[in-house]
């Protein structure tokens, strides 16, 4: 099936999940992770590949097999294409294809230093026209950014080189991670302006930490607005009532968005599932 015929029905509800790294038990323990998520039936599990500047996780295509195949919930396997080669890529679809996956979300990714540089493809529009002239049977969704990548010059820019991924064949999009919807309504407005008419789901992320939290959006670029800085602040050194204030601000940002028509919303799990529970607990009913 097709992520984008999901958007008939809005909102939907999907989650990301990263593979396991090996000194914490490897692809095993991503049983664990998808048992506690099971429950909470998304419409998709999104698989992360080579994230943190890791290189090629084989165990991407893998997991997303499990998802498909032991749970039966619809995988979007990751992919990312600033390290590869096209005979890279040629191999990790066939690999797809042959595992029944058929949803791809095309990422560019990020260089490495300690990584000779390969060209083949520059931004993900490239891995995305490729993908799509081998084989027009996938299907593609790409990332967006409510507060512009940071890599770009501006935010118009950005939503016209979005547009060019839309145009290379991304019939889906999911967003960056943000913390005030008010970035995300702007945003949608300037896609509607440029023309962009494919779903866009809402990246959202529940904090569990300040130091994890400020790690993250000096990599992204997503700005912290003063109510939660001031959730951060008071409780960095109470782990948990840091972790129920978050729960709530995420809770809340979600119930925001579905009241504002939102296409979708992507739950960032970090393999979590207690966390994705306890958010879906509330807004289970707003489906
Ligand atoms: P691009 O779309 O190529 O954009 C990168 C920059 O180039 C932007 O500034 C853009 O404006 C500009 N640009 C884009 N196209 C063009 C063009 N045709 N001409 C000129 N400029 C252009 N990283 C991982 O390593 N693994 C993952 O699994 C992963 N999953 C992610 C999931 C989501 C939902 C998101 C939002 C990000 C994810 N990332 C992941 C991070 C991502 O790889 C980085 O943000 C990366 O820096 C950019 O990837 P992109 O696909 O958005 O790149």
């Amino acid at each position: 099936m097709k992520i984008s015929s999901l958007f008939d029905n809005r909102p939907q509800f999907s989650l990301e999940i990263f593979p396991p790294k090996e000194h914490t038990g490897g692809v095993a323990t991503i049983y664990e992770t998808l048992d506690g998520l099971k429950d909470i039936r998304p419409a998709f599990i999104s698989c992360t590949y080579g994230a943190g500047g890791n290189l090629a996780d084989s165990s991407t295509i893998e997991i997303c097999s499990i998802i498909r195949e032991k749970y039966g919930i619809l995988p979007i396997s990751h992919l990312t294409c600033v390290n590869n080669t096209k005979e890279d890529i040629d191999i990790i679809l066939d690999r797809l294809k042959a595992a029944g996956i058929s949803n791809i979300l095309a990422l560019r990714g990020d260089r490495r230093p300690d990584v000779p540089p390969k060209h083949d493809f520059e931004h993900a529009s490239d891995l995305i026209s490729y993908i799509k002239s081998r084989d027009p049977e996938f299907s593609i969704s790409a990332a967006c950014y409510p507060e512009g990548h940071p890599d770009s010059d501006s935010i118009v820019s950005d939503v016209l080189s979005l547009k060019t991924k839309v145009e290379c064949g991304a019939e889906h999009l999911i967003s960056q991670l943000f913390f005030d919807n008010e970035d995300f309504y702007r945003f949608r407005e300037r896609c509607e302006i440029a023309g962009i008419n494919v779903p866009i789901e809402a990246g959202i992320m529940p904090v569990t930490s300040k130091q994890s939290i400020m790690r993250m959006v000096s990599m992204c670029g997503a700005s912290i607005p003063s109510r939660l800085a001031k959730i951060l602040n008071r409780f960095e050194n109470n782990p948990a009532a840091l972790e129920e204030a978050c729960i709530v601000y995420a809770t809340d940002q979600i119930i925001d968005l579905i009241s504002n028509d939102v296409d979708g919303i992507h739950l960032y799990t970090m393999n979590k599932p207690y966390l994705a529970k306890r958010i879906f607990s509330v807004i289970d009913t707003m489906r």
